[in-house]
């Protein structure tokens, strides 16, 4: 696709999905080229995490529709989802040296997890009924019967 038209898609759509993530509180840059990496469509860089800041790639050229866009959009916003676990795994790997037979097993087994949960996570949004994603505030109290002995 051409970037315009990728970046006009994700203007119309990004506020109402951020807020239907719960993701309002995030400043999130998109920019619109390749990724750097072989056979990646998109990417997200949450190293801004301990401040709510992110910056989303989007490659034009790997999407073919809108509705391709879209679910690279969500699936990326999701990843900010996970950036608790980033402290976790920088304090796991202080010991592990770049470029080792060590670093590569850890970035795989990191990759890995991330992507089954947010594959996870979204056959889980997929498939929700609707009225199970109202917030509980939103739901009416159930009146409690009075039963009398
Ligand atoms: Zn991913």
């Amino acid at each position: 696709m051409d970037s315009n038209e990728v970046k006009a898609i994700v203007e119309a759509n990004i506020r109402p999905m951020v807020d239907a993530l719960c993701l309002a509180h995030w400043r999130i840059g998109i920019n619109y080229t390749k990724t750097g990496r072989d056979n990646w469509i998109a990417m997200c860089d949450r190293s801004g995490g301990d401040y709510f800041v992110a910056s989303i790639i989007i490659d034009p050229e790997m999407h073919d529709d809108e509705r391709e866009v879209l679910k690279s959009l969500r699936h990326e916003l999701l990843h900010l989802h996970l950036t608790p676990f980033d402290l976790y795994r920088d304090a796991m790997t202080q010991h592990i040296v770049n470029d080792t037979p060590e670093a590569g097993q850890e970035n795989r087994l990191w990759a890995f997890a991330c992507e089954q949960t947010l594959v996870n996570v979204e056959r889980l949004l997929v498939n929700l009924p609707r009225e199970s994603l109202k917030l509980v505030s939103d739901l009416k109290p159930v009146k409690k019967k009075v039963t009398t002995p």
